[in-house]
């Protein structure tokens, strides 16, 4: 069984982020880029198949500009046998993405694509959807468990109530969650090695996809900074001022 991952080159999650002065997004300048954490629990995933002997393949893809190979090595380095680059400078929306994704799912071929439930930068939690949507493929969203069954995949899905279980025909798309596992940490020998796994790239016009957004992002503002807090006497002072300034009770 061929598993595809798609994987995002985002700020790393440590990184304080500046917003640019004209609002037009995020300063990138110098910031420090990772891979994206739901999508390497995504790679985890699938390198734990293919040590149970469930996954042969272990592909992972990604959209990005040149530097997201830097991603896709740290992909190989985890366990992944091969890696595609889908070269873009644009930023590119959902859809888009979704649409390329969806081109390399033809080529490919795989009976399970996993994603991460949302790239921690955008937080868009749209593309795994879109992507079943366009390949017609069943979907498990935020899935912190995945069993392989036969012609069908089980997947604990999180979900506001509880934990509910689906089982979908392969081929199928699973998105993760938090809780799926815990992904290792590469080792230096695999570093060593990732840098001579196979890294082929492609671009949207030779997958004949028009990444045109239908989306414009007006602007980016930084969250109202809070002004800082007092401190009280008395429980009574407390109550007075959520009475009488806060008037939250
Ligand atoms: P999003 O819908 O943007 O929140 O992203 C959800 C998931 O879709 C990510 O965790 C990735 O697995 C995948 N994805 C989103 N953007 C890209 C990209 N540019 N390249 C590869 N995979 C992506």
């Amino acid at each position: 069984m061929k598993v595809l991952v798609a994987v995002k080159r985002v700020v790393d999650f440590n990184v304080k982020v500046r917003v640019k002065a004209d609002q037009s997004g995020i300063d990138l300048a110098n910031v420090k880029m990772a891979l994206n954490p739901f999508c390497e629990i995504a790679v985890e995933e699938a390198v734990r198949l293919k040590e149970q002997g469930i996954a042969t393949e272990v592909v992972v893809v990604s959209v990005g500009p040149v530097a997201a190979q830097e991603q896709l090595r740290t992909a190989l380095a985890l366990g992944a046998d091969r890696a595609i680059l889908i070269e873009s400078n644009d930023e590119l929306s959902s859809l888009p993405v979704a649409k390329l994704l969806k081109a390399v799912v033809d080529h490919e071929q795989p009976q399970l694509v996993i994603l991460g439930k949302q790239a921690i930068d955008s937080d868009n939690n749209q593309t795994g959807q879109m992507l079943a949507a366009l390949t017609g493929f069943a979907q498990g969203t935020f899935a912190s468990n995945v069993e392989i069954a036969g012609d069908q995949v089980i997947v604990a899905r999180e979900i506001d109530s509880g934990m509910q279980t689906v089982a979908l025909k392969l081929p199928a798309i699973v998105t993760t969650d938090l809780r799926l596992n815990e992904p290792r940490y590469a080792s230096l020998p695999n570093i060593m090695k990732a840098k001579k796994k196979p890294l082929e790239t492609l671009t949207p016009e030779a997958l004949g996809v028009s990444t045109v957004s239908t989306n414009q992002t007006v602007k980016v503002q930084a969250p109202a900074t809070r002004s800082a807090g007092i401190k009280v006497k008395s429980v009574a002072e407390l109550v007075e001022k959520l009475k009488n300034e806060a008037k939250v009770i």
